[in-house]
């Protein structure tokens, strides 16, 4: 059985309950608790010593020696408890007739599953009560990530994420959208600059795909009139920052442009660039009206958005040329700016997208323009010689998506086993 699915309907029911030992409490030779749990449910499974149900003294002391988090099957009766139980578990017991240890965990964690499961408030109540209680550090979890998943947070925040990359997809395909996947591993850098991991391919120098830009433009070419990838993407970042990844999950779409390019996003606040370095202008924080805002700057307008706009959630457009990658569509009134976009959620980005140039001869001299080596990218190039439509698209990071939809302050927490410039392992 499910434990998830034992409510009161299941009172007197035989069921048999794979599950992992979260917690063993004697009570006395005669009597114990043992709670399982599956996943993000638990229930309390009580052991009486009685001839009746065939349950001997030996097998309470059995019982009481698993180790917490072993995997434990349960034989027993449905039953209603006499007092409502803790509202985390379900308001069942079950009265258990058999128990089994399928597998032992070691009798010492290296993590408290209690401990890790403890939310702030919980630490916020315990400092008032004059309690000291164990926090577990980022790294240790990390560390240990085959415990610390099994938090209810945890539990929840990897399903969010599911359902995140879910709608991304059937959002798209609803639009006519094709999936498509590009490869990882590449000739030349995809977005410039040094963020780049560079390998050898057969002796061949070769990068991991920053994105699958080039090629999800090359499919654009291809004749696939609108196109969407969930993949990899890596990024060298050279340092630990709350919100970058070395390797993270990128939600790609590209399409021709035959319609407003807002037309899904009608509601959303947008502001030019412009008004957005005007306002931070005003409010004392002086940026290079050309150049990018760093993530101090992103944040204070994300504040000042707030206070004047009252939104979380807004898009800032016509970014300046010398910000944005080579593959970068200029504005036809004034060159010096692009047709681009970057989402916002509380100040911090989650999406960058544009219109691409669509013409060989532009995208060859905006590259050789940015130091990009235009013989590594020739066939890309060469593409929109063909017959190439106007187009433009969009990627979203999963990982920092979720991070700002949930709130949490660190992308770590939204990367089931993270990679970034310290970490490979686990
Ligand atoms: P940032 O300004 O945060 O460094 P970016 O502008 O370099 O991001 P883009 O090249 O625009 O990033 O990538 C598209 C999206 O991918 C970003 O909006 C963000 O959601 C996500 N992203 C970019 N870099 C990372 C990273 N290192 N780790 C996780 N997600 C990232
Ligand atoms: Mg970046
Ligand atoms: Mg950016
Ligand atoms: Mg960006």
């Amino acid at each position: 059985s499910q434990i998830g699915d034992l409510d009161d309907s299941a009172a007197g029911r035989s069921v048999l309950i794979r599950g992992a030992a979260q917690a063993i409490r004697p009570v006395s030779k005669k009597m114990a608790f043992v709670v399982l749990r599956q996943s993000m449910s638990t229930v309390q499974c009580v052991l009486v010593a009685s001839a009746d149900a065939g349950v001997s003294t030996q097998m309470v002391r059995f019982a009481t020696a698993f180790s917490k988090e072993s995997i434990v099957d349960v034989e027993g009766v449905v039953s209603l408890p006499k007092e409502p139980l803790k509202a985390t578990t379900q308001q069942v017991e079950i009265q258990v007739r058999k128990i089994y240890c399928i597998n032992r965990a070691i009798p010492t964690l290296p993590i408290n599953l209690e401990d890790a499961a403890r939310s702030e408030a919980d630490f916020e109540k315990a400092e008032l009560a004059g309690e000291k209680l164990v926090r577990v550090g980022q790294d240790t979890r990390l560390n240990y990530r085959a415990i610390d998943l099994r938090t209810p947070s945890n539990q929840a925040v990897f399903r969010i994420q599911c359902q995140v990359e879910n709608k991304f997809r059937e959002f798209l395909l609803s639009k006519d959208f094709v999936g498509i996947h590009t490869p990882k591993l590449i000739s030349g850098s995809s977005e410039g600059g040094a963020a780049v991991f560079k390998l050898l391919y057969n002796g061949q120098p070769a990068c991991l795909a920053q994105s699958p830009q080039l090629y999800k433009q090359m499919a654009i070419c291809g004749g696939f009139e609108r196109v969407f990838e969930v993949g990899p993407v890596f990024r060298a970042e050279n340092s630990n920052t709350h919100r970058h990844l070395c390797e993270f999950v990128g939600l790609d779409a590209e399409m021709e442009i035959k319609e407003h390019y807002f037309e899904y996003l009608d509601k959303t606040l947008k502001l030019p660039y412009e008004e957005g370095v005007q306002m931070l202008k005003e409010a004392g924080t002086e940026i290079e009206p050309m150049g990018d805002l760093n993530t101090e700057a992103e944040k204070k307008l994300g504040r000042l958005v707030r206070e004047k706009y009252n939104t979380d959630f807004f898009i800032l457009y016509r970014y300046p040329l010398a910000v944005r990658p080579f593959y970068t569509m200029p504005c036809y009134d004034n060159p010096a700016y692009t047709n681009s976009f970057d989402v916002f959620i509380r100040g911090e980005e989650i999406i960058s997208g544009a219109q691409r140039i669509h013409t060989p001869e532009l995208l060859a001299k905006r590259a050789t323009e940015c130091g990009i080596d235009v013989s590594t990218i020739s066939a890309y190039i060469e593409s929109f010689s063909y017959g190439a439509p106007p187009h433009g698209g969009f990627g979203v990071g999963l990982e920092r998506v979720v991070m700002l939809f949930c709130a949490l302050n660190n992308i770590r927490k939204t990367s089931m086993f993270p990679r970034d410039p310290q970490r490979l392992v686990p």
